[in-house]
């Protein structure tokens, strides 16, 4: 007989993203999907948790990127040699197979790969130009250049085995500590030790620069001090902007993990606010989690649909 899972509470940046952007979608999203992967879920269950699945296409390239990145260094702790037109050339052909796969929501009858299910574009007809989707393939091929071509290869080549500590592995369950008694999830893309033994976390990004980064490398920063009792006094974290070449240094510093603390405190505050039961994670009612009035944030929304706003949006 299988166990059944516990919707259990945990933050992460993501999750403070998404009740920040709008508590109806953080509702969708984290409680009213949950159980939709059984076959007897109720109908809307089961269309939320397809739903909250799509990517769009500017997170999809984001996902491909980085998981081109974590193949190649995996591949270069064994040893290997990089092959960037190779490797560009597989990225190339999974998105072909993917936007296919997507374009006949065949999402909603069958499974695709494990880290793609299917594009909102295609779920609610989006207008986007062959043009557009053709600078989405550009700006993951621009950005694995940017890596193939950058620092990091000779770095990544030059660690020892010890060295490595953390390669975006998708072993989700692994990457999570406690702070404060909350789980938190935090999923470096890469971290490593230099030769002095002081602690790197690095963060791939394919955008340009937004709020909120600096936050999500603090929080890989403390999982790393916490997973392997590493000094946060002794660590560095680094974003790195692929398609612009760039790198930005966040400090990791006593008043830097004291604002992200604080934050933290409030995010998992204003969760709990939403919460019958704190202690079995039950949410209130879904008419308690507020709709956003922000008209472009449910115009790029995955639930248009089943939260009722598909109809009023204008057509762009
Ligand atoms: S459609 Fe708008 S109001 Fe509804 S869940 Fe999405 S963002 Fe929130």
């Amino acid at each position: 007989m299988s166990r059944a899972l516990a919707n259990e509470f945990s933050w992460s940046k993501s999750r403070h993203e998404k009740m920040s952007e709008c508590q109806r979608a953080y509702f969708f999203h984290y409680y009213g999907s949950w159980g939709g992967w059984e076959s007897e879920a109720p109908r809307k269950v089961r269309e939320l948790y397809v739903l909250k699945k799509l990517h769009n296409r500017h997170t999809w390239a984001g996902g491909m990127v980085h998981s081109a990145i974590r193949r190649e260094l995996l591949s270069l702790r064994r040893g290997r040699t990089p092959e960037p037109e190779q490797a560009i050339e597989r990225v190339r052909n999974t998105m072909r197979e993917d936007y296919a796969f997507s374009r006949r929501r065949a999402y909603w009858q069958e499974r695709s790969r494990k880290d793609f299910s299917g594009l909102v574009e295609h779920e609610y007809g989006e207008p986007v130009s062959d043009e557009e989707w053709r600078a989405n393939f550009e700006t993951v091929r621009e950005a694995l250049f940017g890596f193939f071509s950058s620092r990091w290869v000779e770095l990544a080549r030059s660690l020892q085995r010890e060295q490595w500590l953390e390669v975006d592995e998708l072993d989700f369950d692994r990457s999570v500590f406690l702070l404060d008694e909350v789980k938190v999830f935090a999923v470096p893309d890469f971290a490593y030790l230099e030769q002095d033994g002081s602690p790197v976390v690095v963060d791939w990004k394919t955008g340009r620069a937004r709020e909120g980064y600096d936050d999500q490398v603090l929080g890989y920063a403390l999982y790393l001090s916490s997973r392997y009792r590493l000094p946060l006094s002794r660590m560095r974290a680094v974003l790195v902007y692929l398609n612009q070449g760039q790198e930005h240094t966040v400090a990791i510093d006593e008043g830097a993990v004291a604002g992200f603390r604080e934050r933290f405190g409030k995010s998992v505050a204003a969760m709990r606010a939403l919460l019958e039961d704190p202690a079995s994670n039950v949410p209130l009612a879904e008419e308690c989690f507020g709709q956003t009035t922000d008209a472009s944030s449910c115009a790029r929304c995955v639930f248009r649909r089943p939260c009722g706003k598909q109809v009023a949006l204008p057509s762009t």
